[in-house]
């Protein structure tokens, strides 16, 4: 117990700006320290912070405070500590290398909601004031609070949207005519039990039911059923024993006898839940797999906190290396955390986890809601779970001692957090590294495509090389179960050398030059090839799947007399048609227009739409081939379609046959009938000006591409481009990741780009562009000088505009800093507000 010390060294929750570290003093008060729990490093407490109230953690303990008159702290707001030591080591890190307070990285380990955030409370006390109320601003204020009485700052800030009210209150304030007092909000959650129960007999048999059992018709059973048999919908069992004064012993009777369905209030689902063979219990391993588990397994059970790249196709069986691992690391009696980029497009893969591991799995996507993130932390706090599942924020699910990590797909953009949501900017990689460490567990990262980046730290003996060889491995239960669905003799695959794996070989994929389809002719979005096979393909009875990285059906309106393009006033980002609506829409603010008759600038009526789109594109194909059967799947079909679950389920339970769509399809589904897959147009995803737009284009397409031929008729791709020669192009045909790996390394290497040297981002957002610009400006100054008086190496790119230089009437300009160690750089760095400092950015568009 810490009643020896004096002060509480505190981290605001609520801190966004400013740098690292940022703590402040608070003395204890008696109260607090011999209350029989004490202040401890960990707690969740309630403190004054000039004149508001504000929710920190305790981070240190100290006998002497550097400040000579620290204020006490108010409250405790929880009685156990909300973050464990190595949690609070992981915050200090974290706050150190993106540099960001360490208040706000505390406020990642723990769930939104629990700290409170402070406000301030007003009340009107001379109600004179109300008799005469002006339109003024200050007027509106008085008028309100008159007639809702006292309000929070955030109740007046959404009465009166967008209006400076604050300041016109002072001089009411200062009257003593209105009160203005610091309070802290209450906390947005409690904790919430997701156990749910349905009755599992018809309604009308309940009597009967209650009629055969042995005691009174009155028993707690009795009452459960009749309270069930009442209600449309699983209830949860807290509602349940309050509204039937029953008890679990008795819940747990009727569930024993098949009466009641127990279940959670999970929102998960799954598409393809009882479609598909899923094997639930680990299978032999492969040669080559058996091989990579001999070096990984070792070092999970060694407790070493070394980092692995599982480099391989998708299908080559990385899966099966994920499940031993977590199987290793709860045998050691430790827990595992997967991460997977985008939860909802992946249900076979979570699936997989879920069979293997059916018991103690915490599924943490963005779809749960606040409360049910508070559960889940609260379990995983009390070790309820042995493995956790989830996007980057998963990492920070507090358990007590990981022993695996593993990201997924681990070059995917969604792993960096990125601005302008609130800092800290990290990347789960690097986060995951820095967890391995603190805990002694080894991390995996697994891909077909792995970040150049990663690749280049392996060839440096940071991280250890495991290569599974390219070709595409099957279950051979599943594979009887699919002949068995489709009626079909599978007959492609190779046995391997072991009972139940399977191989098959890589889909050959087709460039084809668009350019040559015009010069003969062909004026179609689709070329002579992709026409032949997608005929054949639907007339077989079999599935495409055609990919297009846009949406809507144009990209630019424009005028073919003057060359006027029809723009978005807030972002200046090109405007999208779109057909359903017949709008004009902006894919950055989502602003919406009537397409213009007359071109604005010269009124020539001579407007065309350029470009193709996947609306678009479905159009074509309806008109084109008389046997398709379409789903679109990209996010304007998603929100109007009712989810990716609805859209998935058409196309895998066959009612369509062909299925468009944007990146979504490329991530990791699965689909057994897909014979063929279209990439319409590769052009869309090369060419944007950022230094990561060959790797990217190359990951987007290999996945597209590597989409065909996961069953045994075989498959193909065919990708049609402008463009046949541009080096991703051709590695992403030839499945060819190492050529591609070694001429961007040159590329990166001539160019001075990460691995080579490393980037920091200054981000500048403001409403008035000449404002932007002066910020972005001073920054630079700022910097050069630093750079000079620290005697740093270190160049500055820029100030410039971003490449989306205007977004939802904000203006964007960036800077970036080239330099071996960007954090040295910017330690000394004091940013105005509004500058996002993003270190080592994805992102630099
Ligand atoms: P990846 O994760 O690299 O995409 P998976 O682990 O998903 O690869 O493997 C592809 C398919 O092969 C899956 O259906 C999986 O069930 C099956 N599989 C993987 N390893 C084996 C094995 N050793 N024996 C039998 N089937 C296997
Ligand atoms: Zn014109
Ligand atoms: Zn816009």
């Amino acid at each position: 117990m810490a009643d020896e010390a004096g002060y509480a060294e505190v981290a605001l929750t609520s801190a966004r700006q400013g740098g690292a570290r940022q703590t402040y003093h608070y003395l204890i008060p008696d109260e607090l320290r011999r209350d029989g729990i004490g202040i401890a490093v960990g707690h969740l407490v309630e403190v004054s912070f000039g004149t508001a109230r504000a929710a920190g953690i305790v981070v240190e303990l100290h006998d002497h405070s550097p400040v000579t008159r620290a204020k006490p702290l108010l409250s405790r707001l929880d009685p156990e500590p909300v973050v464990t030591p190595l949690q609070l080591s992981l915050a200090y890190w974290l706050s150190e290398t993106t540099l960001t307070p360490l208040g706000a990285c505390l406020a990642l380990l723990i769930p939104a909601g629990i700290a409170r955030s402070g406000d301030k409370l007003y009340t009107l006390l001379d109600f004179d004031l109300a008799v005469q109320p002006s339109g003024s601003t200050a007027g509106q204020v008085i008028t309100l609070l008159h007639s809702r009485g006292p309000l929070r700052g955030a109740q007046i800030d959404r009465a009166l949207p967008k209006t400076a009210w604050r300041p016109a209150l002072n001089r009411y304030i200062e009257a003593g005519q209105i009160s203005r007092e610091p309070i802290l909000n209450a906390p947005t959650v409690a904790a919430r039990h997701a156990r749910t129960v349905a009755l599992a007999i018809a309604p009308d048999q309940v009597e009967a039911t209650i009629a055969s059992f042995k005691r009174a018709a009155t028993s707690k059973r009795a009452r459960i059923l009749r309270y069930l048999a009442d209600q449309s919908e699983p209830v949860e069992t807290t509602e349940l024993f309050a509204e039937t004064q029953a008890d679990s012993g008795a819940l747990k009777r009727l569930a024993d006898a098949g009466l009641v369905t127990i279940g959670s209030a999970d929102t998960w689902r799954d598409p393809l839940r009882g479609r598909e063979f899923v094997a639930a219990e680990a299978p032999i391993l492969t040669p080559d797999q058996a091989a990579a588990w001999d070096l990984i397994g070792p070092s999970i059970h060694a407790r070493q906190p070394e980092v692995f790249l599982l480099h391989g196709v998708t299908g080559s069986g990385k899966t099966e290396i994920y499940l031993r691992a977590i199987a290793e690391a709860i045998a050691q009696g430790r827990q595992a955390i997967a991460l997977v980029p985008e939860i909802a497009l992946v249900p076979q893969t979570v699936r997989r986890f879920t069979a293997r591991f059916p018991e103690r799995v915490a599924l943490v996507h963005s779809e749960l809601s606040v409360g049910e993130q508070f559960d889940t932390w609260r379990r995983a706090r009390l070790g309820a779970f042995d493995l956790v599942i989830g996007a980057r924020s998963a990492l920070f699910t507090p358990l007590p001692d990981v022993g695996v990590i593993i990201l997924d797909e681990e070059h995917d953009s969604s792993y960096k957090q990125t601005p302008p949501i609130p800092p800290p900017y990290y990347q789960a990689r690097d986060v995951a590294m820095a967890m391995g460490r603190l805990f002694s567990a080894p991390v995996i990262f697994g891909s077909a495509t792995p970040d150049l980046v990663t690749r280049w730290q392996a060839e440096q003996g940071l991280i250890r090389y495991v290569h599974l060889p390219d070709r595409v491995l099957a279950h051979r239960g599943q594979v009887e179960d699919q002949a068995r669905r489709l009626n079909d003799q599978p007959s492609r695959y190779i046995a391997a050398e072991t009972r139940d794996a399977l191989y098959l070989p890589l889909p050959p994929v087709t460039v084809i030059d668009m350019r040559a389809e015009l010069r003969d002719g062909n004026r179609s979005i689709f070329s002579r090839s992709l026409r032949t096979a997608l005929t054949e393909t639907l007339d077989r009875g079999e599935q495409a799947l055609l990919y297009l990285n846009r949406r809507g059906t144009a990209t630019v309106v424009m005028c073919r007399d003057c060359g006027y393009v029809a723009r978005c006033p807030h972002c200046d980002m090109p405007l999208t048609y779109h057909d359903a609506d017949g709008l004009l829409t902006c894919h950055s603010c989502n602003f919406r227009m009537e397409p213009p008759a007359h071109c604005p600038d010269c009124g020539s009526t001579r407007i065309r739409y350029f470009g193709l789109g996947t609306a678009k594109l479905e159009e074509v194909v309806a008109e084109e081939f008389p046997k398709a059967r379409i789903a679109r799947w990209d996010r304007d079909a998603t929100r109007e379609q009712g989810g990716h679950e609805a859209i998935l389920t058409q196309f895998i339970s066959g009612d369509a046959n062909v299925l468009i769509g944007t990146q979504m399809i490329a991530k990791g589904l699965d689909l057994p009938r897909v014979t063929l897959v279209g990439i319409v147009l590769a052009d869309t995803t090369l060419g944007l000006p950022d230094y990561r737009a060959g790797e990217r284009a190359f990951q987007l397409l290999t996945q597209v591409a590597g989409r065909a031929g996961r069953s045994w008729r075989g498959g193909r791709a065919i990708l049609q481009t402008y463009q046949p020669d541009h080096y991703a192009v051709q590695a992403a045909a030839g499945h060819d990741y190492h050529t591609f790996y070694a001429r961007e390394l040159r590329y990166r290497q001539e160019l001075h780009y990460p691995p080579f040297t490393r980037l920091a981002r200054l981000l500048f957002r403001d409403e008035s562009l000449e404002k932007v610009q002066r910020v972005a400006e001073q920054a630079a100054t700022q910097l050069q000088a630093i750079i000079a008086r620290e005697g740093l190496s270190a160049q500055l790119v820029g100030p410039a505009p971003a490449f989306f230089a205007k977004t939802a009437d904000i203006y964007r300009w960036q800077l970036l800093i080239k330099s071996d160690d960007p954090v040295s750089v910017l330690r000394h760095f004091n940013p105005a507000p509004e500058t996002y400092v993003d270190i080592d950015p994805v992102d630099i568009l």
